[in-house]
């Protein structure tokens, strides 16, 4: 199939868009390079420079790609920072959005492929989560995705546009080539590892006071390429709708720099932090649906070989990406 993928010069999007190729897939990647680099873009696929912000820009790129499926990688994913900046969020996670969706009718676009998040669920009555949960977003980071996955419904039943919503849970890992390089790093295994690689003297944990066993906040962590696996499969005629991408086990805080100990095999002091805004305590997905219907299954459910991966990248890369 031709795959046109935004975002694919970041972290989900780089390693999908090499599972992609490898399936024999052709790429077109569209990214504006403000969180992703054009070195994380895999060299097999074409590159669009993109200007989503510039009047016709995306349709544009869509057209003279004749896609058969969109990708939908492009967003903001700070929770941290939607809390300051909500303004950011829904500019582009649900304006950008909505224009491409645009592009897609215009277009004819088989399928279309949305990266949504755990985050629209906010904080759940019930682990593990399954999709019929109700969603109310505790962000402006969920709310923003949330509202694209309502626009895709209505898209869906009017335009017929067929569309797959992933709802991630916490993506982490690399593939060989590919991994997490972001500006400004947020994200708590890539935060950890930097202790151990010497260019931090400690990681920070943001809350010991929540409602669970340790008092730290539980995250279900899933492998880039298992989430990548899920995008190959999503793109099957015929199957849509909403599905959660997530190994069903939770890990804590302390849990994860524990484990991050373990595979690095060094110490990695912790200092302890009031709670960030916006984070639920415990997110902890159900991806029967996604096994069920989709056929997927993970190859990498583990946290130790989750962390692995990830440890192994940035050994490589202890500076992420040169641009
Ligand atoms: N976290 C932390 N220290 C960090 C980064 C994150 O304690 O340096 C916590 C954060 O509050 C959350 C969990 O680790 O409970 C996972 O955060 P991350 O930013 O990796 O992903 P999110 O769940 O926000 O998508």
């Amino acid at each position: 199939m031709k795959v046109f993928v935004t975002g694919g010069a970041g972290y989900i999007g780089s390693v999908c868009t090499e599972e992609l190729l490898n399936a024999g897939h052709q790429v077109t990647v569209y990214d504006n390079l403000t969180e992703g680099h054009r070195s994380a873009v895999d060299a097999r696929a074409k590159f669009i420079f993109a200007k989503p912000e510039v009047e016709g820009d995306i349709l544009n790129a869509v057209k003279s790609t004749k896609p058969d499926a969109i990708m939908h990688f492009a967003a903001n994913a700070l929770v941290g920072e939607s809390m300051t900046n909500p303004k950011k969020y829904f500019h582009n996670n649900f304006v950008n959005a909505l224009k491409l969706a645009d592009a897609a009718v215009e277009c004819g676009v088989k399928k279309f492929v949305f990266s949504s998040t755990c985050a629209t669920y906010g904080s759940p009555e019930k682990v593990p989560m399954t999709e019929d949960l109700p969603q109310r977003p505790m962000n402006p980071y969920g709310e923003s995705k949330l509202m694209f996955e309502k626009a895709l419904i209505w898209y869906s039943q009017i335009y017929k546009l067929e569309f797959i919503a992933f709802r991630y849970f916490n993506a982490a890992g690399a593939s060989e080539k590919f991994g997490e390089h972001h500006r400004i790093e947020s994200h708590l295994i890539p935060n950890v590892l930097f202790v151990a690689l010497g260019k931090k003297s400690q990681c920070e944990i943001f809350g010991t006071d929540y409602p669970t066993p340790d008092g730290t906040c539980i995250r279900d962590y899933i492998h880039i390429k298992d989430l990548a696996q899920a995008h190959m499969l999503g793109l099957q005629p015929g199957k849509t709708g909403f599905y959660n991408l997530g190994n069903g086990d939770g890990y804590s805080v302390r849990e994860v720099i524990s484990m991050c100990e373990q595979v690095t095999g060094k110490k990695i002091p912790a200092i302890e932090k009031p709670r960030r805004a916006g984070d639920p305590p415990r997110l902890v997905a159900s991806a029967e649906k996604a096994i069920r219907e989709l056929g997927w299954k993970p190859q990498f459910p583990k946290l130790k070989d989750i962390v692995e991966t990830a440890w192994t990248w940035h050994k490589r890369n202890p500076d992420g990406y040169p641009d």
